[in-house]
This record gives structure tokens, sequence and C-alpha cells, in this order.
């Protein structure tokens, strides 16, 4: 029989009320959870008299929120444990390509190292789950694969994991398909592509090489796509249909797709419904580029596209900036949003937790059940909608009830 754990002086979010002119407070209560098999056995009102078998775990009333999901990253980039180094400047992606293939040999034999740096961060912040796009290149092969596999095989027990084989230097060219499959068989879960038209300079070609080795495998797929405009656009159009064609909804993502909000509102609306056709997920890194418009986040949600953040790559050859903090993206969401409410503040981080939020639309309660899984972030905070807008640096993080990153250990 497994250890029963109850953790006790829970903060639970429990509906919310309106005060004053409208606005919304949330209103929450003190519970005590008992875990078994790494799972919620029972909730229980605080207060109640009855006695709480097994061990005992005290959040004092801190609050329960879920745990992040960390959903676009590269682990193998990273210059994190190496001496500080800025970003040298390039005038063009295929001159940052072209910087990056310089060092990737040199950078490989400390990949493992480096990855294992970047996820403890993740996890401290409360990442319980990360999706990492590795490089599958000619320069290094499988190396990275490798390096990050045994980074993430460390974290087992704590960190889930998804591992994208990403052709940062184009798959249409050298061996690249060839590599990318033998990283499909040697550890790698999903498929990933980048820019067909940009980097590709072959929109089909390219798609229809990434779908014919996603099948093969049966594996998901997740698309690098910066190319802008009608070009983005196209590719987006194209990749739907193809994901049709191919029976595969629900397990295709396309990453960045700025694209999309450089087009009108009314082809936003129409590739908004093709894309919740179809299962099509939209992941971005909420960057802060004043040269490019983010896609449209809210009209994708309406329309019932699933919208999920993640950090990217951060301090590396690409950007010296990023502190693996998913949260302070949903953060600047809200911020360059102007969501400032309540309500609005709660329901954004939804983009963290794959659509999870303690209370629904309506402010009724709807997590956690009995039966969820315990993985927890702990905040000392009234709400999620403080813990959305003021981020907190104190965090407790959770899996399967177990205690696995505490301010204690990472701040004092
Ligand atoms: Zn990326």
């Amino acid at each position: 029989m497994s250890e029963i754990i109850w953790l006790t002086n829970v903060k639970l979010e429990t509906g919310d009320r309106q005060v004053g002119n409208g606005e919304y407070v949330t209103e929450t209560g003190c519970f005590h959870l008992k875990i078994e098999d790494g799972r919620i056995a029972e909730i229980k009102q605080a207060g109640q008299t009855s006695e709480l078998l097994g061990k005992q775990v005290d959040m004092a009333g801190k609050l329960a929120v879920p745990a992040f999901k960390e959903m676009h990253n590269h682990l193998d980039k990273t210059y994190m444990t190496l001496d500080w180094k800025a970003v040298t400047p390039v005038s063009s992606l295929v001159e940052r390509l072209q910087m990056e293939s310089e060092e990737l040999v040199e950078l490989a034999v400390s990949t493992e190292q480096r990855a294992t740096k970047m996820i403890e961060t993740l996890l401290n912040k409360g990442a319980t789950h990360i999706r990492t796009h590795v490089n599958i290149d000619p320069y290094i092969g499988l190396k990275n694969l490798e390096g990050v596999k045994a980074a993430l095989e460390s974290f087992k027990g704590k960190v889930t994991h998804e591992i994208v084989a990403f052709p940062q230097h184009g798959l249409l060219r050298d061996d690249v398909p060839k590599l990318m499959r033998e990283a499909m068989r040697s550890g790698a879960t999903m498929v990933g592509g980048l820019d067909p038209a940009g980097i590709d300079g072959s929109i089909e070609r390219s798609l229809y090489e990434v779908m014919a080795i996603a099948t093969e495998s049966d594996s998901a797929i997740d698309i690098h796509l910066h190319d802008g405009g009608s070009v983005g656009y196209y590719t987006v159009d194209k990749w739907i249909e193809i994901v049709e064609d191919a029976g595969y909804k629900g397990r295709t993502a396309l990453s960045h797709a700025f694209c999309l909000g450089d087009v009108s509102a009314s082809q936003q609306q129409v590739i908004a419904q093709r894309l919740a056709d179809q299962g099509v997920a939209i992941m971005s890194t909420v960057p802060i580029n004043l040269n490019r418009t983010l896609p449209p986040i809210e009209l994708l949600d309406r329309n019932g596209v699933n919208v999920h953040f993640g950090c990217d790559g951060f301090y590396d050859s690409w950007s010296p900036y990023g502190t693996g903090d998913v949260l302070e993206k949903v953060t600047r969401y809200c911020e360059m949003y102007g969501k400032k409410d309540e309500r609005s503040l709660r329901y954004a981080l939804k983009y963290v937790t794959q659509g999870i939020t303690p209370l629904d639309n309506g402010g009724n309660q709807v997590w956690p059940q009995v039966n969820d899984k315990a993985d927890f972030v702990f905040f000392e905070a009234a709400s999620t909608a403080e813990v959305v807008a003021r981020k907190p640096k104190n965090r407790w993080v959770m899996v399967a009830g177990q205690l696995v990153s505490s301010p204690v250990e990472n701040y004092s």
C-alpha cells in the first residue's frame, strides 16, 4: 500500500462574488487534501473534527495552483553554467543560423550539463512538464538529443517531457530527413519542422516530409513557423489540409505563427475555426518584438483553438534574456493586452496549465477534483489573479504529493 499524505491547510479558490461597482473578488477556503498513489484521494474542509490518518504536511494557508507546463523550449541551446556571453550581432536569420552552426560542435560537449541547469530552473519556477525542441542537424547529428535525454532522465518522477526532433538548419537538405528518422528511433517523441518557405524554400515538400516522418513513427508534430504575412498564412492553410488528409486531428501544433497576426480580422476568424476543427494548437512565447505582431491569442482561444505558452530557448546564441519563468509569459500577455481585473487575470493562467484554472468562467470551482494528480505550485497569495499579476518569487512545487522544490533550498 502506498503512503498516505495529508496536505493540511491548503488554500483553494472556491468561487467569486461581485462587490462595489460590479468588480469580482475571489473567495477561498482552507482544506486538507488526502494524497494517495500521487493523486488526490479526498478533499476535506479544514475545521472538521475527524482525525487525519497518515503523514501530515502543513501548507500553512498557501494557495494551490495547477503545476505549469512549459510548452516551447530548447534545452540544448542555453549557455547556462558557461561563462557569460552576449549575442553576436547579425543582419538576417540565415546569418544567425550560420553563427549557431559554428558553435554547435563546441557546445555539444556540455549539452547535458547546460540542459540540467535549465530544467532545474524551469522546475523551481513551477513547470513540471517541458516540451523541448532539440536540434537535429548536419553539424552535430543526434548529439544534443543524447545530452538532453540524459538530463531529462535525471529528473524522472519530477518532470515529464516531450522531445521534438527539430531540423533547425532546414529539413530539405543534406541527409537531415534520414537524421530525423534516426532521432525518432532514438528517443525523440515528436517531429518538428521549420519555416517551410523561409528556410526550406518549398512549402508543400517541407510540410509533406514532416507529416511523412511523423506518420512513420506515429508521433505528434510541432512546427516552428516564423514565415509571416500571406506566405505564412498559406502555410497554415496548407498544413490544416494536410492534417485533415492524414487523420492527424489533435496531434499537431504550430509554434510562433506570427503570420496569424499579419492578416485581416476576417481571415483570422476563418483560419481560427479551421485550426480548431483540426485541433491544431498554437504555441506562443509572447516575445517582446516591436517589429512583429503576435498571433491573435484571444480570438484563437475564443474560437476553441488550444493556445499554450513557453519560455522558448533563453540565454543562448539567439538571445541573452529570459528567466525560465513560464508564469512571466502570462503576466506579460496580460499586461500587453490590458487584462487587469480579477476574472481576466485568473482566466489567463490556462495558457500555462493546459487549460486548467481553479475556477471556470462563471466563477465555479472546477479544480482540484478527487482523482486529479497531486501536482501543484503553492504561492503565498490571495488568488490566482494575484499570482498572474504579481508572479510571486517564492514557490513550493509539488509532484505526486511530494515537494520537489521550495524557496528555502532555492533562495536562502
Ligand atoms: Zn523555438
